[in-house]
């Protein structure tokens, strides 16, 4: 089967979101005094996780994840803080450290040469694209698409709608999309007839409705798999 497109999230499979959140969080919370351990890091991503699934479900408008997420970590924690100030913070200091996913780059320089190559990512404009501009990722790749400036976002078919339509155009069958998520990479691929590959670096359980069609746990798999594909 011949591969001619990949489409890759960013974050948490091309950058490593969660290191920039971490370092984001800490450099803030030191700052401002408070006590940051591995533990309140823990309690944010697991807060976090649960509003932006929540989002993706449509259940839940973006401005909400945002500024509820660090309201209700200083809840749990019984910081007297406003969490829309904090989150302004943290937004400037995450578009200041985007972070490399160990073989991300050397993995977009091997397959550069022989594929087309696109970005598919849920995110907030402003900040990816500084993220984009400080990694240099747009120089790794044909194009870049972000669901804040579609529209639409993954799952939904609409925002693939929008890539697809944008994309050198080539056969649905050549596509294969590359990401970390499965409520929005994998099942979005699997509603648009695109074949997926699941980032699962954490060796997480398959939960939930996606069906990925192949999994890696590093990177540096993703050159194999596509190689046995073709072969
Ligand atoms: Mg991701």
């Amino acid at each position: 089967m011949k591969i001619s497109t990949i489409l890759f999230d960013a974050d948490g499979t091309l950058w490593d979101f969660d290191a920039s959140a971490k370092r984001s969080i800490e450099t803030i919370f030191n700052r401002r005094g408070y006590q940051f351990t591995d533990e309140v890091f823990d309690r944010y991503e697991k807060i976090n996780k649960g509003l932006w699934e929540r989002y993706e479900r449509g259940e839940m408008p973006r401005d909400r994840v945002l500024t509820e997420r660090f309201d209700m970590l200083f809840a749990e924690l019984g910081i007297n803080a406003e969490g829309a100030a904090f989150e302004d913070e943290f937004r400037t200091e995450l578009e200041n450290c985007p972070i490399w996913m160990d073989g991300a780059q050397e993995l977009l320089t091997e397959l550069r040469p022989h594929f087309k190559i696109y970005i598919v990512t849920n995110g907030v404009s402003s900040t990816q694209h500084k993220r984009i501009a400080l990694t240099g990722l747009d120089r790794c790749v044909d194009d870049i698409f972000i669901s804040d400036e579609i529209g639409a976002q993954k799952p939904h078919p609409a925002f693939f709608d929008h890539v697809f339509a944008h994309i050198e155009p080539c056969p649905k069958e050549e596509i294969l999309l590359v990401g970390d998520s499965l409520s929005a990479d994998i099942l979005g691929a699997n509603r648009s007839g695109i074949r997926s590959c699941w980032f699962n670096p954490a060796h997480q359980p398959l939960t939930g409705e996606a069906r990925p069609d192949h999994e890696i746990h590093t990177l540096r798999e993703l050159n194999g798999l596509i190689h046995s594909l073709e072969s």
